[in-house]
């Protein structure tokens, strides 16, 4: 199969991408730069996708990024930068002479409002408590394709991902220094729940729906089973019993507020409960359900 990923030199796209190839498909990112097995929004704008079986859109600035202030001119590129690919990608599709089989978001468990108690899975409402909820909510719904076809072959599959824990990005690399100083500690209370997945289990389920045949599309919550009752304090235990390193340094709420802005902190301050259900109905099983096996795995050398 071939697979067109926006924003698939990020990240999670590159994990996607080696899965992909070793599955025997063949991949085309879009980026902002031009480059080998690359074409630019540019190209999609003006020429739409190249003919493939399946869409999927990774393209989204890095909103947690420390050293970008959260002014008003950041929180337009965090916005734009996800609602402007994905609208891209959702009109390319519907004009393909050619449409693919699957058109598949990753968004953000964010969708779900900020709470300790409450429990989501995938048809809990959500879209309005804060900025990233609708933000989340604005950028699935960019993904509608126009209902001009009604035999169109096109699945779209909205994935909400959690926290996406890997070695070679996403939030875990920049976790792991102040651990190994015995700096480390729970973020705030650690009371916040922490919804996540291990980036294997992510990439295999973007797989899944990238490969499944008949029409099946909808919401699927990424995180794995144990995130109903995880939270930071429970990460920050697990994470300080692999390294062997103590955790007794809390990152006070207060400084977390002053780094990233009171509306950015509620995303490490608060969380939700999340559980996979649908994810798990469809029969995905986790390699990595709890987070002693994800950390022992992506901790050892
Ligand atoms: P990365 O930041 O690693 O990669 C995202 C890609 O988006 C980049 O490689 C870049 O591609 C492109 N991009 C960045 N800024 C812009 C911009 N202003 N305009 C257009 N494209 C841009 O992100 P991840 O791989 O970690 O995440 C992928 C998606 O999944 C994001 O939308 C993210 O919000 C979402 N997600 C991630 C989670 C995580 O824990 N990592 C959790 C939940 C959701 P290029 O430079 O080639 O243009």
């Amino acid at each position: 199969m071939r697979v067109i990923i926006g924003g698939g030199g990020g990240f999670i796209g590159q994990s996607l991408s080696k899965l992909l190839y070793k599955r025997g498909h063949k991949v085309t990112i879009i980026s902002r730069q031009p480059g080998q097995k690359r074409i630019t929004w540019d190209d999609v704008t003006k020429k739409g996708i190249p003919p493939c079986d399946a869409v999927v859109n990774l393209a989204g600035e890095n909103v947690l990024n420390p050293l970008k202030r959260w002014t008003a001119q950041f929180k337009n590129e965090v916005i734009s930068s996800r609602i402007e690919t994905t609208r891209t990608l959702a009109k390319a599709i519907s004009l393909s002479d050619h449409p693919p089989r699957s058109w598949t978001l990753v968004t953000g468990v964010g969708y779900y409002p900020p709470s300790r108690t409450q429990q989501y899975s995938e048809d809990s409402p959500g879209g309005d408590a804060d900025f990233l909820s609708q933000l989340v909510r604005d950028w699935e719904a960019a993904a509608q394709l126009p209902i001009t076809d009604p035999n169109s072959k096109t699945q779209l599959v909205i994935i909400r991902s959690g926290v996406v824990l890997g070695r070679d990005g996403g939030a875990l690399p920049s976790m792991l220094w102040p651990f190994r100083l015995c700096l480390g500690g729970p973020v705030g209370s650690g009371q916040q729940p922490f919804p996540w997945i291990h980036i294997d289990d992510l990439c295999r389920l973007l797989c899944q729906t990238i490969e499944q045949e008949g029409k099946d599309g909808g919401v699927l919550n990424a995180v794995s089973p144990s995130s109903i009752s995880d939270t930071n304090a429970d990460f920050t235990r697990a994470l300080s019993k692999a390294l062997k390193r103590p955790a007794i340094f809390p990152a006070p709420a207060f400084a977390i507020q002053a780094l990233l802005g009171n509306e950015r902190a509620v995303m490490l301050l608060e969380g939700q409960r999340v559980a996979p259900k649908r994810t798990l109905q469809k029969g995905f099983t986790f390699l990595y359900p709890d987070l002693n096996s994800a950390l022992a795995e992506l901790l050892s050398i």
